[in-house]
């Protein structure tokens, strides 16, 4: 039987319209393509590495698949409802289920609050058990991120970065959601914090049968954590694969090149790409990459590369190059 995913994004787009100096009243004057289609689907207890440069677009699809920002275009299909579609207050239903970590984790602490009612306003706001039952399920959260029961008593001000992270993290996971999107969550702490929070993340993905949906730029962190790995390039998916066969056989030009750039055993050369990346203002046509990929045609500037499967049936190896059956020769 094929599995089904649990989370289906097809085809999302996200434009912010730019407006003039008299505002909405001039009329829009540009449009910033953040996304321009993405396709992703997540299965249950999968954690999904979203990959890409700062303005690829990763951050803002992750907002957009939560309706914290509107689609222009696209479906979120989750319980099979198209999350796009529901009005604000239909899409609070759903809230449980879809939970988000940022990289602040101040943002979901408030400071004027004890972490014991912080950490008990989830299950207030979704009707969660009785009063102790909801006592006793913040004692145990804390405990599963590493914290200890005084804590409890405490204010956010009082935690290090890395203690807050863990308590964004028991903020979004006390509600038993079954897909957590985390966005940069660890980018903000240091590399010995870093590890700590995300053995914690993956500890509790494997528990509590989780899908992630986890958001970063960082090449070593999104290989320690993933299953599979998306590199997005402004606003689309070039590549999608598992994470080893995505490091074995790197097929789509620009992953040959971000790849090449992480410091580590694997004996990649280093590939300079030229210039910078677009503006996703005026994106380029054709393929995305055309005005900085080292074997770009007159093809590539005009048409746009599908991004297909490549490989025997079911690899689930994907690429967005009309060239990826030769690109692993141009690695070597
Ligand atoms: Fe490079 Fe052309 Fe492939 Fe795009 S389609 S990655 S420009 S070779």
């Amino acid at each position: 039987m094929t599995k089904q995913p649990i989370l289906q994004v097809k085809q999302l787009q996200k434009q912010f319209p730019l407006y003039g100096p008299f505002g909405k009243l001039g009329g829009v004057k540009q449009t910033v393509h953040a996304v321009k289609d993405v396709s992703i689907s997540m299965y249950e207890g999968e954690t999904y590495g979203l990959v890409g440069e700062s303005g690829s677009g990763k951050s803002t699809t992750g907002r957009t698949i939560l309706g914290l920002t509107e689609a222009t275009a696209g479906e979120v299909i989750y319980n099979e409802q198209d999350l796009t579609k529901l009005s604000k207050a239909e899409l609070r239903k759903f809230r449980r289920d879809l939970q988000v970590v940022f990289q602040d984790p101040f943002s979901s602490l408030n400071p004027r609050q004890r972490i014991g009612r912080i950490l008990e306003e989830p299950l207030i706001i979704h009707g969660i058990g009785s009063k102790e039952e909801r006592i006793e399920k913040v004692f145990s959260m804390l405990e599963m991120v590493g914290l200890q029961n005084e804590h409890f008593y405490r204010f956010p001000h009082e935690f290090s970065g890395g203690q807050r992270q863990r308590l964004s993290i028991a903020r979004a996971l006390i509600v038993n959601p079954k897909v957590m999107i985390c966005d940069e969550p660890v980018s903000a702490l240091d590399v010995s914090i870093q590890s700590q929070i995300l053995n914690i993340l993956k500890q509790l993905q494997q528990d509590m049968d989780l899908s992630m949906l986890f958001i970063t730029h960082d090449i070593s962190v999104v290989r320690y954590i993933s299953d599979r790995i998306g590199i997005m390039y402004l606003g689309t998916i070039v590549e999608e694969a598992p994470t080893e066969k995505l490091f074995t056989n790197t097929l789509h030009p620009y992953t040959q090149a971000l790849f090449s750039a992480v410091p580590g055993k694997q004996k990649r050369e280093r590939v300079i790409l030229k210039g910078e990346i677009p503006s996703p203002i005026n994106p380029p046509p054709g393929c995305v990459f055309h005005t900085r990929c080292p074997f770009a045609t007159e093809r590539c500037k005009n048409e746009v590369p599908a991004l297909r499967e490549i490989g025997i049936e079911g690899s689930q190896h994907k690429v967005a190059c009309h060239y990826a059956e030769e690109t692993k020769q141009w690695s070597n």
